[in-house]
């Protein structure tokens, strides 16, 4: 019994921790009598969690806020530069890697490059090295590390948080988590790469606040992540977002998932990579022997430079994008659709057909209500996001 009680007292002593912490964080800067107050408890106990709080250093004494009269209370706020966090998005061709403090500020951020696709074990080491080279020139003390994440261009299952299936990567049913927590010896947090982009929005982006927002990626494939009532939503096996399969021309390309039409076959960055090749090979033979990443950025300079043909390209991408964005729209009732990775690079190009397109398939009501912008981040979202992993569970997220 008295364990039981002492395991509950515990975890309530955490969550008022936690809460506490999201307090300070949100309102960056209150008393303890505020936070007595909005938190209905006891200022004994209030003082109590503060005390160890600042123990710690998660938050530090600053300043002096309003009195209603008297003494001028003492603020408190989060201690910027105490813990920090890793973020690392493993994709075919780099990993990314970022760390940042608790307050969301951003210590290091580099691209590492893979001469060629890495094994799981490989991706592991790789990280591991990485991570060592980091830390000594930052200079960050082992215990003031909350936790790594690690961004995933895949499913996970969401029971093992084994990699079901990595398709670019290569990789399926693996789990590096454990092996790369025992080399980094720290907590790992594995998420799929769209939805990291999600906690990347929703912590330091244009969804700060927003409950109901999709978060579209636009890579090789297409992602997403969807947050309902301020949570992820994961779906029954985990795999909810998988945007790039809707079904958005019944005629379209084959998929090579087996369907036709997917949305990846037509607006992904491979997708219009490659119907610029088709048009441009035409004239020029050489385009041929070009990589996709180089085809894109030829599309994408064309565009920019008003070629026609290349912005026409863009477009009808982004037609089928707003088609199924307007699906998300009716299925969702999201308050914002935010578009990133490769998308905020072309988006004054196409963001108005995007708009129109979603506006035939989404209800009205519901399409006037939402609204469709780009990421202010480019490809480091996913790194972004897996960096706040460990700081979301910090502040009880
Ligand atoms: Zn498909």
């Amino acid at each position: 019994m008295r364990e039981t009680t002492t395991g509950n007292n515990k975890y309530l002593k955490e969550l008022n921790k936690a809460a506490i912490l999201d307090l300070i964080r949100t309102t960056r800067g209150i008393s303890r009598k505020a936070l007595a107050d909005r938190t209905g408890l006891s200022p004994t106990a209030t003082g109590a969690i503060v005390r160890e709080l600042l123990g710690a250093q998660f938050i530090r004494e600053v300043g002096e806020g309003k009195s209603s009269g008297g003494r001028k209370p003492v603020m408190l706020e989060i201690n910027p530069d105490s813990y920090y966090s890793f973020g690392f998005d493993i994709d075919m061709r780099f990993i990314y890697t970022v760390v940042l403090d608790i307050t969301g500020k951003v210590h290091y951020e580099e691209k590492w490059e893979n001469h060629s696709s890495l094994t799981p074990e490989q991706a592991v080491d790789r990280i591991g090295r990485i991570y060592d080279t980091v830390v000594s020139s930052l200079k960050i003390k082992k215990d003031r590390i909350l936790g790594v994440g690690v961004s995933i261009p895949g499913m996970l299952d969401i029971t093992t948080r084994r990699i079901f299936l990595a398709p670019n990567l290569g990789w399926s049913n693996v789990d590096i988590r454990e092996s790369l927590s025992q080399r980094l010896d720290a907590p790992v947090y594995l998420d799929n790469e769209a939805r990291c982009s999600a906690f990347c929005e929703n912590w330091l982006g244009i969804c700060k606040g927003v409950e109901d927002f999709v978060c579209i990626n636009i890579e090789s494939g297409i992602g997403a992540g969807v947050f309902v009532r301020g949570k992820i939503y994961r779906g029954y096996t985990g795999s909810a977002g998988e945007v790039g399969h809707i079904s958005v021309d019944e005629n379209g390309p084959r998929c090579k998932c087996g369907n036709v039409g997917c949305l990846e076959t037509m607006a992904s960055i491979n997708a219009m990579a490659e119907r610029y090749r088709e048009m441009a090979s035409k004239t020029n033979p050489d385009v041929s022997g070009n990589t996709i990443d180089q085809n894109f950025e030829a599309l994408l300079a064309g565009a920019l430079d008003g070629n026609r043909a290349c912005l026409e390209i863009l477009k009808e991408a982004a037609v089928s994008l707003g088609k199924a964005i307007g699906y998300l729209i009716n299925a969702f009732n999201p308050q914002t659709i935010v578009i990133g990775k490769k998308f905020p690079r072309y988006a004054k190009l196409v963001i108005d057909d995007i708009a129109e397109s979603a506006a035939k398939t989404a209800l009205a009501h519901l399409a006037e209500n939402c609204s469709i912008v780009p990421s202010s981040f480019g490809e480091n979202s996913s790194a972004l996001g897996a960096a706040i992993i460990p700081i979301r569970k910090l502040f009880g997220k």
